[in-house]
């Protein structure tokens, strides 16, 4: 028999907690939550700050890039988001993420020097191949789909 819908909602959740637990996904988890604090500080600094140390703006970006993570498709072994060949991201947020990392990527170094320099690495291994196209659907936010 098909386990219930709440049981497929437990495992799904479970799944997703484990893969951000995956070493590599706590770092790129990390390295985006760094940047964004670091992007945050310089152009909203006036805004009340979160727990994250971010405006609520920056905080839903990182609760989005979190949820992304969660459910990526390559799992424990994908690529850096940035070097993604799907990129599940909606347009909106896409973009959004371009503009942090374009202004604290290179801040970063400076501030998280361990840090930064793992995700550059993790940046230049090769990503797996795409998983099936059946997967990567259910990932993807068909709400708001990706540019180009
Ligand atoms: S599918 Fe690509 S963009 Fe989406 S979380 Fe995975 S690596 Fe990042
Ligand atoms: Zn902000």
């Amino acid at each position: 028999m098909d386990p219930s819908p709440i049981h497929r909602h437990t495992a799904g959740a479970a799944r997703r907690e484990a893969q951000l637990a995956a070493p590599r996904i706590t770092r790129e988890l990390k390295t985006i939550a760094a940047m964004l604090r670091i992007y945050c500080r310089d152009h909203h600094g006036a805004v009340a700050r979160g727990d994250a140390g971010v405006c609520a703006d920056c905080a839903a970006l990182l609760v989005y890039a979190r949820k992304r993570l969660a459910g990526c498709p390559y799992g424990a072994e994908k690529p850096t988001c940035v070097n993604c060949p799907i990129h599940c991201y909606g347009a909106r947020q896409r973009e959004a993420m371009r503009i942090v990392m374009r202004h604290a990527g290179p801040r970063v170094l400076w501030r998280h020097p361990l840090l930064a320099l793992a995700h550059l690495l993790d940046g230049r291994r090769r990503p797996p191949p795409k998983p099936n196209a059946g997967t990567g659907s259910k990932t993807a936010d068909t709400s708001n789909p990706p540019a180009g």
